[in-house]
């Protein structure tokens, strides 16, 4: 199967500068780029005045929770968890969560996200969700020892079996959900699973300044030698910022939800200028309330030049939000190349917010939005096109999600 965009304005990483080619797609990967004229393909596609870029990696987030958007508003997140969000969790069926999946990955390509990182239970729902859709993901089945129910570990072992590395699709990780969920003994004995395996391990790191215990412990584990998101990381103490300054962590910044739910916001410059990665996620869509990696790109930035308008440049932002989250979940290069995965979107650039052209790396940072997206591709397949899913039926999703959602609340209308 080949598939040639002509004409098209491509971004090939977030360091160059846009130029004008055409780019040849065979069995879903980059096989040409330059002037192609005269080649033929199966498809072929006019991307005059659109921009092929990268698609965006949400590097944390919990897909299912696409169900609970907007039931838990205005709340503390001890009060969001304990009052709202478990009682709802604790129904979840199996065909819940692929439902409530599927929901997520129809917003995200939606929004240009070609892959992301899950932290949920259900993990089987969530492998099918993604091999049904199209859609690149690293799965972690959350993990707490609080009830003793070590069986969740073995859980979490069986997922790596089943859908490590399906169709080029899946990765499975660990997801111990947070040092204060998780004996220090708990997250070692996660982490030498997963080092064993060489999966990464996504983990929650002072989320909130409740949180009380020491980094440093933490890192006496063999927690320091794996693959490891720390997401959120909102209030790491300064003096341990550097501890995170390691080739093999990724700190994942969640700025909207660390800010509708009052946890305050992450020292992403300090974070940067100790040589920490820093990629971007969404958190659950219960929190957020959207999946809108551009939005969480473009805030990012700005809560950043709050204290110095010399912070995170257009390119930093781009870097956080496509490079380093690729480089984080590890299923796509973050870049056009060719031999790479065909993960890329197609932005309509032909709107007002992106003149002048010249300055396109700042527009898409400043002015644009997610609402500009035309088309996603993963792995060469459409998944989104021009406000059509071509892998699944949209509207059967949605029902399927109103009518689990009326039955997770008790709602009858
Ligand atoms: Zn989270």
């Amino acid at each position: 199967m080949k598939i040639l965009l002509k004409n098209a304005l491509i971004l090939r990483d977030v360091r160059s500068e846009p130029e004008i080619s055409d780019v040849l797609v065979k069995d879903g990967r980059i096989a040409a780029m330059g002037n192609l004229k005269g080649l033929i393909a199966d498809e072929v596609y006019d991307m005059s005045g659109r921009l092929v870029m990268p698609g965006f990696v949400n590097a944390h987030t919990h897909a299912a929770m696409t169900l609970m958007r907007g039931l838990a508003e205005d709340l503390r997140l001890r009060e969001w968890l304990t009052e709202k969000i478990f009682p709802i969790e604790e129904k979840l069926t199996e065909e819940d969560v692929y439902y409530g999946t599927m929901l997520a990955q129809l917003e995200m390509a939606r929004r240009g996200v070609v892959a992301y990182a899950d932290m949920y239970f259900h993990c089987d729902a969530v492998a099918r969700a993604a091999l049904d859709f199209g859609m690149k993901v690293l799965i972690t089945r959350g993990l707490v020892d609080l009830d003793s129910d070590k069986g969740r570990l073995r859980q979490n072992i069986e997922y790596y079996e089943r859908w490590n590395d399906r169709d080029g699709l899946i990765k499975v990780g660990f997801g111990p959900h947070a040092p204060y969920s998780c004996s220090t003994s708990y997250i070692d004995e996660i982490a030498r699973v997963a080092l064993d395996l060489e999966a990464p391990v996504m983990i929650h790191l002072y989320e909130t300044a409740e949180e009380k215990y020491e980094l440093r412990d933490l890192l006496e584990t063999s927690l320091k030698y794996c693959k490891v998101l720390f997401a959120h990381c909102v209030h790491v103490k300064d003096e341990d910022i550097r501890l995170l300054a390691q080739e093999n962590f990724f700190v994942v910044h969640n700025p909207t939800s660390n800010l509708k739910l009052g946890s305050g916001i992450a020292p992403v410059q300090k974070f940067l200028a100790a040589g920490v990665q820093v990629c971007l996620g969404t958190d659950g869509a219960a929190s957020n309330n959207s999946l809108d990696v551009w939005h969480e790109m473009r805030l990012a930035s700005l809560l950043q030049k709050l204290y110095d308008p010399r912070n995170i440049s257009a390119e930093q932002a781009l870097c956080m939000t496509i490079e380093q989250g690729a480089k984080a979940v590890g299923l796509t290069e973050g870049r056009i190349q060719v031999g790479a995965d065909a993960d890329l979107i197609v932005v309509d650039i032909d709107r007002p917010w992106y003149v002048p052209r010249s300055q396109i790396k700042n527009h898409i940072v400043h002015a644009g939005s997610s609402s500009d997206v035309f088309a996603t591709m993963i792995k060469g397949r459409w998944v989104y096109y021009d406000g059509e899913y071509p892998t699944v039926d949209a509207e059967h999703v949605y029902k399927k999600c109103e009518e689990a959602i009326r039955r997770l609340t008790g709602t009858t209308s």
